[in-house]
């Protein structure tokens, strides 16, 4: 098949090839993974548990990633033995440290909250959860600029709901999110890509847990490590490269730190065009000089970000096929999970 992008981009011709790459990746990948476990914050799941007797439904995360997820709901004001409706509650004290207390009549929750959660958190270990959405602004859920009273009664935007610290401290390499944040289409990328890798870092664990295990996991993630941190893809190859003189366990240990660590820094077209012209390196004595030039073209749109990465992306696979490129085709960078690869419409 011939590929022409002309200088401005075929986007009818790329549109047909993007199609076809979604339908090909999509089935295979399915079929390979199970459902990603996902705590959540059990009000964006229109369940009526809020203090008004209300919910926030969030159809973004029931309609469409619901499809891919098992969602553990966590409502810390009910299971903690609230009734619904009840007073509403915030924080007050110092940010760091705040208390829980209700709106009107100043009863102090604090150690129920925390005595639950801290129980709480321990039960979750066995859901093997790969991430949490919290709904924003909660003095319970909240996970980052919730409102916290000082003594004269003014709010400043400083706090951490009280369960979404105390899951956070017991689950620090979790990705987690609030559920407004998601739809902002780079942080919603960048999540999803992060509880995906997980399940499959889980997954590849779960088959057999040897060095090699890691050794076929970094190599197939390598490209995609790189996009969001060069100096992580640096540390992660020593690490790699010493696999074997250290103990397993603090191998996967060390591994999925400075994985977890790595994806949490968003990508950039300039990280991105990077990996992508590596990529190019691969096929680059093979490419016609029409078709090299159409690739840097192409590339050039996306770096100013005049079109999506999913263009340059779909062409440079297009080229992997064209030339067998073994390395590049196991590349989960070319190769993500379908909703993965549906965001790079967006980045
Ligand atoms: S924000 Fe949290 S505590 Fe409040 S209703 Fe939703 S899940 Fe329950």
């Amino acid at each position: 098949m011939a590929i022409r992008v002309s200088q401005a981009v075929d986007r009818q011709k790329m549109k047909s090839l993007v199609e076809a790459k979604v339908t090909e990746i999509g089935i295979g990948a399915m079929q390979a993974m199970e459902k990603i476990k996902l705590g959540i914050s059990t009000c964006l799941l229109g369940q009526n548990v809020r203090y008004d007797g209300g919910h926030k439904l969030d159809r973004f995360l029931t309609d469409t990633l619901g499809q891919y997820v098992e969602y553990v709901p966590v409502c810390p004001e009910v299971e903690c033995g609230l009734p619904v409706p009840r007073e509403s509650m915030h924080l007050e004290g110092d940010p760091e440290s705040p208390r829980l207390v209700t709106s009107r009549t100043k009863q102090d929750m604090t150690e129920r909250m925390v005595s639950w959660a801290e129980r709480r958190v321990v039960e979750l270990e066995r859901d093997g959860l790969c991430g949490f959405i919290f709904k924003s602004d909660s003095p319970s859920s909240g996970m980052e600029r919730v409102k916290v009273y000082d003594s004269k009664g003014m709010p400043a935007k400083k706090g951490v709901g009280m369960f979404a610290r105390i899951f956070m401290d017991h689950f620090p390499l979790l990705p987690v999110e609030e559920e407004g944040r998601l739809h902002d289409p780079k942080l919603r990328e960048n999540f999803i890509e992060r509880i995906f890798v997980l399940k499959r870092w889980r997954e590849a664990l779960a088959k057999k847990e040897n060095r090699g295990t890691v050794v076929d996991f970094h190599t197939m993630h390598k490209l995609l490590i790189l996009s969001h941190s060069p100096k992580h893809y640096q540390a992660m190859g020593k690490l790699v490269a010493r696999a074997k003189e250290m103990p397993l366990k603090d191998l996967f240990r060390q591994y999925q730190t400075i994985l977890m660590e790595a994806l949490q820094l968003k990508t950039t077209p300039k990280k991105n065009a990077n990996v992508l012209m590596h990529m190019m390196g691969y096929f680059k004595e093979q490419l016609s000089s029409d078709e090299k030039q159409e690739l840097l073209e192409v590339m050039d749109h996306y770096r100013q970000e005049v079109i999506p990465l999913i263009v340059p992306m779909t062409l440079i696979h297009h080229y992997v096929r064209k030339y067998d490129q073994p390395y590049l085709k196991q590349q989960v960078y070319l190769n993500p999970h379908p909703l993965e690869l549906q965001l790079r419409n967006h980045v």
